[in-house]
């Protein structure tokens, strides 16, 4: 079965569906996307999916969009028609199709687009145990990343170049307070590091980097089993030490980074803290989905 795609109101063979060239989410990147993963046939943290999503269209002012029972039955309608049990579906809003004009139109429709793919999460458990490569890059990106828009150019741009040194992710890195180098988040990824006592330390939510799903429930599962979080920057020269790093999103819900830029981190192989936390995520992932690999 190939992928399959819902545009406003239209179901059908993603190759078969498209949108007006004057859509605004091409002309400009008008517009918002969520990425949800489906296991098992069922959606893991839909209802943070759809509180970030309503979130972001509330602070672009895109109005019109169906509400949360109308978008719910619209991806289960999707993911029944791929008949895949386990995959992303994606969902994309843009401000709509009009006239190129830099300024809201007035009177159009939001544009909704919904994908469903097949995904096989199973290629993460043998990653969770070997670990993945990184690299450093400038963080290049404009000054609201925690909302979802579809203004992806540095994350192409830096993913390309990691892609391109063997490396899984690149970790964005700004300057901080006194021009320290501070690690905000990966190209596609919440980024964490394991301090000396085990804690476990990553950037705070604010406008630097996006509130990731993945990232508010691995941390409210690593609390809930009395690991300590420290929500605070940490600069790259604290990541360098650090006996261990892990990145977590939608797609990887848990992966240690064992080699950063050219030199390995901590032993050089999943540390226990992230050992743990990949046996607490993928339970939970189970006990939402009923997912088996
Ligand atoms: N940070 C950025 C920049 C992302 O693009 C993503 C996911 O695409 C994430 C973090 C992880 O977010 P989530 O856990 O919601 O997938």
């Amino acid at each position: 079965m190939p992928a399959v795609a819902y545009v406003n109101g239209r179901y059908g063979p993603i190759e078969n569906a498209g949108v007006s060239v004057e859509d605004r989410g091409f002309q400009f990147a008008d517009s918002l996307y969520e990425v949800v993963a489906f296991l098992n046939g069922r959606f893991l943290d839909w209802d943070k999916h759809l509180w970030r999503l309503r979130r972001g269209l509330a602070s672009l002012f895109i109005e019109g969009v169906p509400g949360e029972a109308a978008l719910l039955q619209i991806a289960h309608r999707l993911v029944a028609r791929s008949r895949y049990s386990d995959g992303l579906l994606y969902i994309q809003v843009s401000r709509g199709a009009a006239k190129r004009d830099h300024g809201f139109p007035a009177g159009i429709a939001p544009t909704l687009v919904l994908t469903a793919r097949r995904f096989d999460f199973a290629q993460r458990l043998p990653q969770l145990e070997k670990g993945v490569a990184a690299i450093s890059l400038p963080d290049q990106r404009w000054a609201r990343c925690d909302l979802k828009t579809t203004g992806l150019l540095p994350a192409v741009l830096a993913k390309q170049e990691a892609q391109a040194a063997g490396a899984f992710e690149a970790l964005f890195v700004r300057d901080g307070p006194d021009g320290r180098k501070e690690v905000t988040e990966g190209g596609s990824t919440n980024m964490y590091m394991v301090d000396g006592r085990g804690r476990i330390v990553t950037h705070p939510v604010s406008a630097r980097i996006l509130p990731g799903i993945a990232r508010d429930t691995l941390l409210g599962l690593a609390r809930a089993a009395q690991i300590e979080v420290v929500e605070r920057p940490f600069t790259l020269e604290e990541a360098r030490a650090a006996p261990e790093l892990f990145l977590t999103s939608t797609t990887a819900p848990i992966l240690p980074i064992v080699r950063l830029d050219d030199a390995p981190v901590g032993a050089a192989a999943p540390g226990p803290v992230s050992r743990r936390l990949g046996e607490i995520l993928w339970a939970e992932v189970r006990r939402q989905t009923g997912w088996r690999s």
